[in-house]
């Protein structure tokens, strides 16, 4: 096993799957050391909360001159633990760090603003509401292997700009780029307590979630997600679960086919394909199919599989054994059911001991594993479809929802079919870069998650809104307000038409009529 985990001991050995080098070995926290790191947070988080927003984000301008500085040697940390491409670490981590940064040094003063609340009734005319947005408290991350630079680093920048202490539980299987974002965020003047890594396995996870944090903002699996929001439900804890994907690539029949073939060859490879946002499912108009399958072939086979480590690399190993194992069963059963394997269909041990070739299957169908569960491998499943409909009925047929892409030359059908996929997310003629726009939210719906990261909507999920409403008119009883009797019911029928009557008629009468709703002796 590449990257070698002693689940329930002591001890964390984190190896660089490429090479099965041991990196680091170190003690996980106990539950103790979890509570001890929440009840800490806790107690310093109101002083983060009252420091001004300014100088938060004096920290976030640091942080990402510090981040811009040290590119080199945390890409190199990335890739070495997690096996991606260099070049995937920079485009894929740090840039998209680099960038929520930039785009929460742009919009928090607004996002945190007070928010005035108009009032559209006549009877409430007399108040004033705004809209504030407080900070949670403490919340707890749990974020997995694929992404373990930008994952908790997004997530975490969020949570801290909007004044809340943050307790990161990275995956047992990264934890060394997460040590580099704590190194990165102390030095750039995040209080020591402010944010607190716990490093360890899934029972660490566990004793986080059970620990007194005030919401969960977790990333991994959908087994996991599931067995966390049961959890949380017992203590009606706020969570975010941002879950798998098995996400669909459609190409009509007016794609640029060079274009889409290149789209989908990177979008299914792209960190070896273990990404949330993966391209797992290609579906291809008829027509164009013959020629798409071959062109997608061809260039799978041109991929340079590797060390990330070596610029030239195009395709790093998988993270584990087990990742391997999956992706074995996947392609068995394919071939087992008719797919032609074009490209790949076997592991590289030539390589390294966790390498697998860049497959490409075609004459796929939805009674295969590879197209109905999550590969989270370097693989292209092709299926032919007949017409737009069609496309669309095998697109939004799977327990997923977590994104899409649509690939046509007429951006109008290709915003119209968008409508029609059930996702969180639907790219025209591009696949996973969403993740790198910074402003757009991410997340799923179906299996694939609640709640969304990034983007406003992701500022949204750290934060509590109160709603203060101040009445302007201190001196004055309320029209609602004790004793009823006949002729208040009388004035409140008038008040009622006075609204929302449909003749007009109706209307002025019920104004007249509803005065002694104001004039009468309250209590
Ligand atoms: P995983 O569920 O095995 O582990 C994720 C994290 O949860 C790790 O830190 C792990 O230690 C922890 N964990 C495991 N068991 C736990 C428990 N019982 N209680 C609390 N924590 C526990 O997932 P993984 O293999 O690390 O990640 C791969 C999965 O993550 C894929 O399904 C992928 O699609 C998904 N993912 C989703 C997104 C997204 O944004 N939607 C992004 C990246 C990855």
């Amino acid at each position: 096993m590449a990257t070698d985990v002693e689940i329930g001991a002591r001890r964390i050995r984190v190896t660089n799957p490429a090479t099965n080098e041991l990196l680091r070995e170190f003690e996980y926290a106990s539950p103790g050391d979890v509570a001890d790191a929440v009840r800490q947070a806790r107690a310093a988080q109101p002083v983060w909360e009252q420091t001004s927003l300014e100088k938060r984000l004096k920290v976030v301008r640091k942080f990402q001159r510090l981040l811009s500085e040290r590119k080199q040697q945390i890409a190199r940390i990335i890739t070495s633990e997690s096996g991606k491409p260099y070049v995937e670490a920079l485009l894929t981590e740090i840039l998209v760090v680099l960038d929520t940064a930039r785009f929460l040094l742009g919009e928090s003063f607004e996002f945190l603003r007070e928010q005035p609340v108009r009032h559209g009734s006549l009877a409430t005319k007399t108040k004033s509401g705004r809209l504030l947005r407080e900070q949670y408290g403490v919340i707890g991350i749990i974020s997995p292997w694929n992404y373990p630079f930008s994952i908790p680093a997004t997530q975490s920048l969020a949570a801290l700009v909007t004044g809340n202490a943050v307790v990161l539980k990275p995956s047992e299987l990264t934890p060394l780029s997460a040590f580099e974002l704590a190194s990165l965020l102390r030095e750039a003047g995040v209080p020591e307590n402010i944010f607190q890594l716990v490093p360890g396995d899934g029972p660490t996870g566990a004793a986080l979630m059970e620990s007194e944090i005030d919401k969960l903002v977790f990333t991994g699996s959908v087994a996991t997600g599931k067995r966390l929001a049961q959890m949380a439900a017992g203590k009606l804890l706020p969570v975010v679960l941002e879950l798998g994907g098995k996400d669909p690539m459609i190409v009509l029949e007016d794609a640029d086919l060079d274009v889409a073939a290149s789209g989908a060859v990177w979008g299914a490879f792209v960190n070896a394909g273990q990404a949330c946002l993966s391209v797992e499912r290609c579906y291809v108009h008829r027509s164009i199919y013959d020629s798409f399958v071959s062109l997608c072939t061809e260039r799978a086979k041109q991929l340079r599989v590797g060390n990330g480590m070596d610029p030239e690399t195009d395709v790093g190993p998988l993270i584990h054994d087990r990742q391997l194992r999956t992706v074995d069963r996947h392609i068995e059963d394919a071939r087992d059911r008719g797919a032609r394997v074009l490209a790949g269909g076997k592991r590289l041990p030539s390589r390294g001991p966790n390498f697998y070739a860049p497959t490409v299957l075609a004459d796929v169908n939805h009674q295969m594993l590879v197209m109905r569960e999550e590969t989270f491998g370097p693989v292209l499943p092709i299926m032919a479809f007949d017409s737009e409909d069609e496309a669309i009925r095998l697109a939004n047929d799977s327990e997923y929802g977590l994104a899409a892409s649509v690939w046509t030359r007429d951006r109008k059908r290709g915003e119209r079919i968008a409508r029609q996929i059930k996702a969180g997310t639907v790219m025209v003629n591009d696949a996973v870069s969403c993740y790198g726009i910074s402003e757009a939210p991410h997340g799923g719906i179906k299996a694939s998650g609640i709640g969304r990261t990034h983007g406003k909507l992701g500022l949204d999920e750290m934060v509590r809104t109160k709603y203060v409403d101040v009445d302007l008119m201190p001196g004055t009883r309320k029209p609602w307000w004790y004793s009823y009797g006949s002729h208040v019911a009388n004035a409140a029928e008038a008040f009622l038409d006075f609204q929302f009557a449909s003749k007009l008629r109706r209307r002025l009468i019920g104004g007249n009529r509803s005065i002694p709703l104001i004039s009468r002796r309250k209590l």
